[in-house]
């Protein structure tokens, strides 16, 4: 059944998404957030933000998630907690789906942002939930005391190590290179934690246990050596998977799954005209809270505009 139409349908909850719902509104754009079924973003699993500005202390992730809904809640956004299932970008006014209930909007601003990867390894599939996790935040209080791996040589991984280092009884960093592409600060942290081991040149080839982690198995990439390492869980943090399935076959992606803008260095344009987007599901550079946030205020004035253009 299709509901009244809105000017601005933004698809995403993350900081892109409800800061072009804070944007829309605030220019008494009548917008609805289709804010997905874990609605907040990857800050909903992320511990201490401490880059994201009017914070001096640092913030958690999902405290600054709930403070960015609030405000768009304030100004009259409506918010649907669910996952859009389909899109026609280019009906007028576009429309959405979730499930058999149709929305519809002038214009369209896509904020689906990214997710965490996993290895693929089929017993890491198995044991997801059973001490296989890629969020520390979320997870590392049941491992209070136990042993933990964490898996990756980026930022993120660095924050996932440094956090599970103040639970558990230890905590060893799985790497599969001689050097972490993490930023020098938060690499600092990490090499300077007496609780943290960093295994270099390491592949985790394996999960153990029968119903609940009990280990890794691991490959020096170097000397192929393959070891069982014991272990109580498993967090992964080895990047992001854009979540760009709804539009697939209707706007270009890269070859990694990123949606391409029109004009990358001007502006939050798809190529199809209303349809805007902002955040992690086009940005693979940057890929901060903050450039997420200025992209949806990018994308909210851009559908502004152009809603005027057409006379709206
Ligand atoms: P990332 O920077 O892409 O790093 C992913 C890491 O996982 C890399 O070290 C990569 O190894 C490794 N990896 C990828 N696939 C793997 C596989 N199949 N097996 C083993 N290792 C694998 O991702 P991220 O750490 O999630 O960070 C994403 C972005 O968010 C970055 O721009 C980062 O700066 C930012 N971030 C910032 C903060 C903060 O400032 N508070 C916190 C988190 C994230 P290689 O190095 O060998 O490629």
């Amino acid at each position: 059944m299709a509901s009244s139409v809105y000017d601005v349908v933004i698809i995403g909850s993350g900081p892109a998404g409800l800061t072009a719902a804070i944007y829309t509104c605030r220019a008494n754009l009548k917008s609805l957030c289709i804010a997905g079924i874990t609605p907040g973003g990857q800050l909903m699993i992320t511990t201490d933000v401490e880059n994201y500005p009017g914070f001096p202390q640092g913030v958690k992730g999902p405290e600054l998630m709930d403070l960015m809904r609030k405000q768009a809640e304030r100004f009259g956004t409506v918010f649907v907690d669910d996952d859009a299932s389909a899109v026609d970008l280019t009906a007028d006014p576009k429309k959405v789906w979730i499930g058999d209930d149709e929305y519809q909007g002038r214009a369209l601003i896509l904020a689906t942002g990214a997710k965490a990867k996993y290895l693929g390894l089929p017993n890491e599939t198995r044991l997801m939930n059973h001490g296989v996790s890629a969020c520390a935040t979320c997870d590392g209080f049941f491992f209070k005391n136990k042993p933990v791996v964490v898996v990756g040589g980026g930022d993120t991984a660095m924050e996932e190590s440094s956090y599970l280092a103040n639970l558990c009884s230890s905590v060893t960093l799985i790497h599969r290179r001689d050097a972490f592409r993490a930023s020098r600060i938060m690499q600092d942290r990490v090499l300077q934690n007496p609780k943290i081991t960093v295994l270099w040149d390491t592949e985790v080839i394996d999960v153990l246990g029968k119903d609940k982690v009990e280990g890794v198995r691991l490959k020096n990439v170097k000397t192929g050596q393959v070891t069982d390492y014991p272990a109580a869980g498993m967090f992964l943090a080895i990047g992001h998977k854009p979540s760009t399935e709804i539009i697939q076959g209707k706007l270009p992606l890269n070859e990694t799954g990123y949606l391409l803008l029109e004009h990358r260095e001007h502006g939050s344009f798809t190529s199809i005209p209303g349809v805007f987007a902002a955040g992690d599901v086009h940005d693979w550079t940057y890929r901060q809270a903050v450039t997420a946030a200025g992209w949806g205020c990018i994308a909210a004035l851009d559908a502004e505009r152009w809603l005027q253009g057409q006379g709206h």
